[in-house]
């Protein structure tokens, strides 16, 4: 098993120092937010290179994290990609400004940018996040009140599972050699499934593993939530993301062993 942490690099700790003390932690690898639209000659590859191969002295792994369909800068931009709720906008009250999965072109020129971010850091792994059709999850309460994109192209619940297989599906066949995995929203009854467009089923056929998250702290559930929550997927390859709190804790340690990889968020810098 191997614990990776989601690291948000900011530039200031050398990436040596980093990777001695990610070592020390006792962590095998780290997993980086990609720079989106950053440009060929940007620092932040030059940066992630570097970290790259500091980790790999001390035989650690670099993976990337693709915010998929979540660009605050194209959201802002491109008011026409974003979300559409009832024909007004996205409420934008929170950090969550999702863009249309389904928006002409917007798909390929997601993956064109991640394609080149692999191309020049190669990572061992990406995990493809917010690789869905909206759903603001994390302040999901009891009565779950499912917000999602309701423009006129993604009105069809029926249509969004296949239409995200086949995304997943052509992600994996342009970045034929890395590991994919997908973080899924942690709800997988029926409803959700049908309005994120996640479909555990499927896309454990389209990729290497599946990545549900797993915060229950944030979702104000107990510990149980996590195990229960595992058992329904213990038919697909999984790498759990969990809260970093629960990094070392024994009683889900044992839960965690005979899983690959265990993602945890986030660690603090
Ligand atoms: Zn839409």
């Amino acid at each position: 098993m191997k614990n990776i942490v989601k690291f948000y690099p900011k530039g200031k700790v050398p990436a040596k120092e980093i990777a001695i003390k990610a070592k020390k932690e006792n962590l095998q690898g780290l997993a980086i937010p990609m720079p989106y639209n950053k440009g060929n000659n940007s620092s932040e590859y030059t940066n992630l290179v570097n970290l790259k191969k500091e980790l790999e002295k001390e035989k650690l792994e670099l993976g990337l994290i693709a915010p998929f369909f979540y660009a605050p800068e194209i959201w802002e931009k491109y008011p026409n990609k974003r979300a559409k709720k009832s024909d007004v906008d996205w409420p934008s009250l929170s950090w969550y400004k999702p863009l249309c999965p389904i928006y002409p072109g917007l798909f390929e020129e997601r993956l064109a940018l991640l394609e080149e971010a692999v191309n020049k850091i190669n990572p061992v792994f990406i995990g493809l996040d917010f690789f869905r059709f909206p759903l603001f999850w994390e302040e999901l309460d009891d009565h779950m009140i499912l917000k999602t994109c309701s423009c006129k192209g993604c009105s069809s619940l029926d249509k969004r599972t296949a239409i995200i297989y086949q995304m997943a599906k052509e992600v994996k066949k342009r970045l034929p050699n890395l590991l994919i995995t997908i973080h899924l929203v942690p709800f997988i009854d029926t409803k959700t499934t049908k309005i994120t467009g996640q479909d555990p089923k499927l896309l454990a056929q389209a990729i290497d593993s599946l990545s549900p998250m797993l915060y229950n702290n944030l979702l104000k559930k107990e510990p149980d939530f996590i195990i229960n929550t595992l058992l329904k997927q213990e038919d697909y390859t999984v790498w759990p993301s969990l809260e970093i709190a629960w990094k070392d804790n024994l009683y889900l340690q044992e839960a965690l062993t005979k899983y690959a990889r265990i993602l945890y968020f986030h660690w603090p810098d």
